[in-house]
């Protein structure tokens, strides 16, 4: 890729409503063929970056630029190159897939010379073509998705923001939307996309995890996950529930347990804790074992044992 320009660059951002810091100082950049997740829980700023970046919210402080172009005063440029695909995506239910994607098509001014050659390409790769003339409201919830992603594709942008795209899709619609996206990084464009589910963490070129407006870590999943500096010990079996009990009746103040499905992790520090959790764990039904951090356990150690990351 010769094109030097950073399809998106966010630098400093700041957005106060009242009391809340919505964004506090927030940097990020996308490159070509990338797919980067803004990952956090409700309320952790992703909407308010995203609409930043769409030239939507205007930020107290800081900059976003799309291809180069500033978003707060270049807007309307901006938004040709931007595909944005916001949590509540508006279809028309009463429309067929068809129509609806001929509606965006008209928003976007595509010259119907180009559009059936691009619908063609969308339904191909969404698989949506079968399902043409089925009226947007009677498509499955992953379908719909699909359907608003390639609404947001019809005009071939050159960065794609997605908020929350997978929420409320099950599994194997999750699985087939992720193949959408790699293919589109594939082509070269480049994508920012938020979840708030720590799963789809490993999916991602690179993440930002976003706590209170900020950054606590960012980089390859692999480099967020070396920022978790504590040791785990992984609790399984039929007395997961006594063996909480016991580990947080011991009332070791370094000591964190959280419950993962059918799995427990524990967070220590020091090795004694690790034998005394051991020992308190020796009559309990359960295996005890060291596991690697996931995303999830280095963000809630991050923003536990961070000050400045817990506000
Ligand atoms: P969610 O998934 O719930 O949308 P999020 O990570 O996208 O979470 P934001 O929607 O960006 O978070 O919200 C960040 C903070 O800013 C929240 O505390 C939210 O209540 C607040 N906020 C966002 N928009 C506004 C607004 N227009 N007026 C007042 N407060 C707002």
């Amino acid at each position: 890729m010769t094109d030097t320009v950073i399809p998106i660059l966010v630098e400093g951002l700041r957005k106060r409503y009242g009391e809340i810091n919505a964004l506090d100082g927030l940097s990020l950049r996308v490159e070509h063929g990338e797919i980067v997740g803004l990952i956090g829980p409700d309320g952790a700023g992703k909407t308010t970056a995203m609409g930043t970046v769409c030239g939507l919210v205007r930020p107290d402080d800081g900059f976003a630029r799309v291809m180069g172009l500033d978003c707060r005063e270049e807007g309307q440029r901006v938004k040709e190159h931007i595909g944005y695909m916001p949590q509540r995506f508006s279809l028309y239910s009463d429309l067929t897939v068809a129509e609806n994607l001929r509606f965006f098509a008209d928003l976007f001014e595509v010259s119907s010379s180009e559009r059936r050659e691009r619908q063609e390409r969308l339904m191909a790769f969404s698989g949506l073509a079968p399902f043409l003339g089925r009226r947007a409201g009677a498509l499955s919830g992953g379908m719909k998705q699909k359907l608003a992603l390639c609404c947001t594709l019809i005009h071939t942008p050159d960065v794609l923001i997605l908020d929350e795209p997978t929420t409320g899709v099950d599994v194997v619609s999750r699985s087939e939307f992720w193949t959408i996206l790699r293919d589109l990084a594939g082509e070269g464009m480049a994508l920012l996309v938020s979840t708030p589910y720590m799963e789809e963490a490993a999916l991602f070129d690179r993440l930002i995890l976003m706590h209170r407006g900020r950054a606590v870590a960012s980089g390859t999943p692999g480099e967020v996950r070396s920022r978790f500096g504590q040791r785990l010990l992984e609790v399984t079996g039929p007395g997961i529930a006594k063996a909480r009990e016991r580990i947080v009746g011991l009332r070791w103040p370094g000591v964190d347990v959280h419950r993962f499905g059918d799995r427990l992790h524990v967070v220590h520090d020091l090795e004694e804790e690790d034998a005394g959790i051991r020992e308190a764990l020796a009559r309990v039904d359960v295996r005890v074992g060291p596991v690697e951090p996931t995303i999830e356990d280095t963000f809630i150690s991050l923003v536990t044992h961070s000050p400045e990351a817990a506000g």
